[in-house]
């Protein structure tokens, strides 16, 4: 009997492996299922398959290939219950707030978008000396590797952009979050013709047999930098083509004309969300001298009614961290910050007592731009907030570190923050708000952010290959 994929326990059952590995709540320890494992040769299998499967999903056309996109995303809503079940239950965020219900409303929603962009051909010269017409055509096989943060929202828009090309997808999920993506997969392949979506569980080196297969004709990536640079060495011997989203340090800065206290929820959730391991989420904010007290004072009480606690509990909007070694990260970069006299206003304790990986939402202040908390990617429930008198020395300072994934800017007047704005390097700047992607529009990063385009029409041109056709 088929398990029935809109009940969380028969999503369960597609994807757990009886005697596979352990898979924990990180909120509770408490085991909720076991992972399968694919060998380099099930990696090999896996992209044989999709080689095969691509031309005829190819052959489709861009329509045909949209119509199955929009049945695929009526599947994971007839699912979206059970899909924000299990993300609550492996990721640890909660149901309710811009977490798991939010993060299957978003899959969904990228699908349909995606669905519905035509890139049509680009008729670059029409005159007497000829004509010369820009298409883009399907790379063939995507091979793509993502994080544990946002599991399934990353997987689709790695695997939506890429299907709607025409291309075929093998997907490699976080270790951390295997189950999210398995499951996710096993609904959308409801839909789909096989082969043409897959995905293979298994730790960094099933990564790298993937990115590194000789039929892998492009790597989507979405990670650490770290990982991102391996990637790349490894894609040299091929040419493989490459999407590489990385880490970011993305800075906020107010200016003195902004009004604290009517921004700030959309600031708290501008770092907060998710809490706080999300790529593109505010990591350090720079406030004026004049506001400084009272936005330290605002975000302070922000995060001290946020309701932090096990992810199924529907109160909660804060969680804990995802895995040991994040949580370590985050209360190591506290700690320096304290030892670099810094002043924590709310949280930095966490209390040793409780189950799970929970760190209380922390505002630091008082804190030195030279600070670790400050110059490294924290990706938790902390924001350190440094005191400015001069905005230029803050523009230096948001623009000093050696990655550029978003940023933004909060102020009053829409002039003067498109000002500051242009002066930002980072691949996206919002204003009065931060972290609001948007499935049209282009998102990507600089610097060691990495390179290449999702979302939009940007997007699916990096999922394809331009041909030119001259006469
Ligand atoms: P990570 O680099 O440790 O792991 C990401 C994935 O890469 C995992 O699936 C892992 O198994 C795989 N991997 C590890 N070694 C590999 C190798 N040699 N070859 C191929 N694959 C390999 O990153 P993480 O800890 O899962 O994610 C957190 C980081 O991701 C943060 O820095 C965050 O900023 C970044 N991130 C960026 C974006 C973005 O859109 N730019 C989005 C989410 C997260």
């Amino acid at each position: 009997m088929t398990a029935d994929l809109t009940t969380y326990q028969g999503l369960l059952e597609a994807v757990t492996v009886d005697g596979g590995v352990e898979v924990k709540d990180p909120a509770t320890a408490e085991v909720i299922g076991s992972t399968g494992q694919a060998s380099v040769d099930d990696v090999d299998a896996a992209v044989q398959r999709a080689k095969r499967a691509q031309p005829a999903w190819a052959a489709l056309g861009g329509d045909k290939r949209s119509e199955y996109l929009n049945r695929v995303a009526d599947a994971v809503e007839a699912s979206a219950e059970a899909l924000a079940e299990l993300l609550s239950r492996e990721v640890g965020k909660p149901l309710n707030g811009p977490n798991a219900r939010f993060e299957v409303g978003a899959v969904a929603g990228w699908l349909r978008a995606t669905a519905s962009f035509e890139l049509n051909d680009e008729v670059l010269v029409d005159d007497e000396s000829g004509t010369a017409v820009l298409s883009y055509r399907p790379v063939g096989v995507v091979g793509a590797v993502g994080p544990w943060n946002w599991p399934m929202m990353i997987s689709t828009w790695q695997f939506g952009a890429a299907l709607k090309m025409g291309n075929t997808v093998v997907l490699k999920p976080s270790e951390y979050t295997p189950l999210s993506v398995q499951a996710l997969v096993a609904v959308v392949n409801q839909v789909l013709p096989e082969a043409v979506l897959q995905v293979v569980a298994g730790g960094g080196e099933i990564g790298a047999a993937l990115t590194g297969h000789q039929d892998v004709d492009k790597v989507m990536f979405t990670g650490s930098t770290r990982t991102g640079q391996a990637i790349m060495r490894s894609a040299a011997t091929d040419l493989k083509r490459l999407t590489l989203e990385l880490g970011g340090n993305d800075a906020g800065i107010m200016l003195d004309d902004a009004d604290p206290k009517a921004l700030a929820e959309e600031l708290f959730w501008g770092a907060f969300i998710n809490t706080g391991q999300t790529c593109a989420a505010m990591k350090r904010l720079y406030v004026p001298e004049a506001l400084y007290d009272q936005v330290v004072d605002e975000l302070a009480q922000q995060a001290s009614n946020a309701a932090m606690g096990v992810g199924l509990e529907e109160h909660n909007v804060l969680g804990p961290l995802q895995n040991q070694q994040q949580y370590d990260i985050v209360a190591d970069l506290v700690n320096k910050a304290r030892e670099g006299g810094a002043r924590m206003v709310t949280g930095g304790n966490p209390d040793p007592d409780q189950a799970g990986y929970f760190y209380p939402a922390t505002i630091v202040a008082d804190i030195d731009q030279s600070n670790p908390l400050v110059q490294e990617e924290q990706f938790g429930p902390v924001l350190p907030i440094i005191r400015y008198t001069d905005l230029d020395q803050a523009i230096a300072w948001a623009n000093e570190l050696n990655v550029g994934l978003g940023s933004s800017v909060w102020s009053s007047d829409r002039q003067r923050a498109l000002t500051v704005a242009d002066r930002l390097q980072a691949g996206t700047t919002w204003i009065n708000q931060h972290g609001a992607i948007d499935p049209r529009v282009p998102f990507g990063g600089i610097k060691k952010s990495g390179f290449g385009l999702e979302f939009g029409l940007e997007g699916l041109k990096h999922v394809a290959v331009p041909k030119v056709t001259k006469y």
